[in-house]
């Protein structure tokens, strides 16, 4: 009846679903939880507020082929997200910029400091913390101390219980230092929302005569995969099955579980009109929790009362309600990932997608691209 089996119905599942529809397949999205969009969920809470379930999600793009191919789906609010750290009180940019270099110095200092900055990496750079931290300059290590006590150090304990040091570059080096005075985030030309939400995009995605849309269906329960072949509702299945779940679940985690970290969301409703005037608040030196999102802020929703979201986060352990949010790059996990996917290898057409099923740290925009090139390859078999 299906041609094709699809395991999630976040934005790995749902680009692929609809871009196999579009190409003739009867396509079957299964999807654990009850509603679509997977961690880019968001949904009005009791007061009416647009928040994002899990966590605050910003579009940001420079792939035009990702940002055409939701724009089919969805109108845009666009912005420039900027984020504030809260360091003993006192709101700084982050990345730490130029306009964050003159708050914390003096200005004879900051002025010095800013030409040395240029003169060794040149304006518009971005440079990696770390990279920063090793540089044969005094006074560039200085700024790179600042930063990494003030900005990093303690963050990064929270996030990942472990220091800047022993996590993968490639995760503080998402927030280098910025040699400009550009206060965003994100540096890509296309940033923003989906100007209804992310919800309404994915079931726009998703409606299509050749998608059948499950929720509340755990694949494991539908779907087997052993000694080269799968079998879906106890029948042989040959079509392609894209997995965007995680790769140890799939086998009952028998080789130990896949490391992860996870977050807990404190929501918080306040009859005020604003909280914090931004819409994210990092906490770098303080607090148990490491960031403050404030949604009309990031959203752009006018309303007499805001709804915030604390992050705390935790070691994944898989018990019942966690949900695995970072895969923890280093080699060990990584050798640990191989023998799973190793058990997959003699399976033809089964593709592993996405986020957690690739182990990966993937933003949107990648995620959208990844699964373009997927069901381009596909359909072109
Ligand atoms: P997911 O969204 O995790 O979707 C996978 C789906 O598979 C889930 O819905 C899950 O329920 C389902 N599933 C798993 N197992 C099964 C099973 N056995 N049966 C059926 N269904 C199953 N990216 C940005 O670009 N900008 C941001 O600002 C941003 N902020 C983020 C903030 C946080 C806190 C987090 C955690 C991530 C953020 N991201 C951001 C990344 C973004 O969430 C991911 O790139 C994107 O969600 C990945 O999509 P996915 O489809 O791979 O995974
Ligand atoms: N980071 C930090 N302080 C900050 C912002 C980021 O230490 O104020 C570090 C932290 O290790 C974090 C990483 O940089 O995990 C990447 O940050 P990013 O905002 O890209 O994380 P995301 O929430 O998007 O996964």
């Amino acid at each position: 009846m299906f041609d094709s089996v699809i395991i999630g119905a976040g934005v790995a599942g749902s680009v692929a679903a609809r871009e196999l529809a579009e190409a003739g397949k009867k396509v079957l999205v299964l999807e654990k939880r009850e509603h679509i969009g997977g961690n880019c969920y968001d949904e009005k809470d009791e007061h009416g507020i647009l928040l994002h379930k899990y966590g605050p999600h910003i579009f940001h793009t420079k792939e035009q082929r990702a940002y055409e191919y939701l724009s089919r789906f969805t109108k845009w609010y666009e912005f420039g997200h900027e984020v504030v750290a809260n360091v003993h009180g006192t709101l700084i940019p982050v990345p730490f910029n130029l306009n964050t270099l003159h708050m914390v110095y003096e200005k004879e200092e900051a002025d010095a400091l800013e030409e040395k900055l240029v003169q060794a990496f040149g304006m518009g750079t971005r440079v990696p913390i770390l990279k920063l931290r090793e540089h044969e300059d005094p006074k560039i290590r200085q700024i790179a101390d600042y930063v990494y006590e003030n900005i990093f150090l303690h963050y990064t304990m929270k996030q990942w219980g472990q220091t800047p040091e022993e996590i993968d570059p490639a995760v503080t080096g998402r927030v280098p230092v910025l040699v400009s005075y550009d206060n965003r985030y994100f540096q890509e030309p296309w940033q923003g929302m989906p100007l209804e939400g992310y919800t309404p995009m994915f079931q726009a995605m998703l409606d299509h005569p050749g998608i059948t849309v499950e929720t509340g269906a755990d694949a494991r329960e539908r779907l087997s995969f052993t000694e080269g072949q799968v079998l879906f509702d106890g029948a042989l299945f040959t079509g392609e099955v894209i997995y965007t779940g995680p790769l140890d679940e799939l086998f009952d985690c028998r080789f130990g579980r896949l490391p992860y970290r996870s977050l807990r969301f404190d929501f918080e409703y306040l009859e005020q009109e604003d909280y914090q005037g931004h819409s994210v608040v990092n906490y770098t030196v303080s607090e148990d929790f490491t960031r403050i999102t404030e949604f009309k802020y990031l959203t752009g929703q006018k309303a007499s009362g805001t709804t915030i979201v604390r992050e705390y986060p935790f070691a994944y352990t898989g018990g019942p309600g966690e949900i695995p949010y970072y895969s923890i790059a280093c080699e060990e996990n990584q050798k640990l990932y191989e023998r799973y996917k190793e058990l997959l290898s003699g399976t033809p057409n089964v593709y592993l997608l996405g986020r957690l099923a690739e182990y990966k740290y993937y933003n949107i925009d990648a995620m959208v691209m990844k699964a373009l090139e997927l069901t381009d390859r596909i359909k072109g078999k």
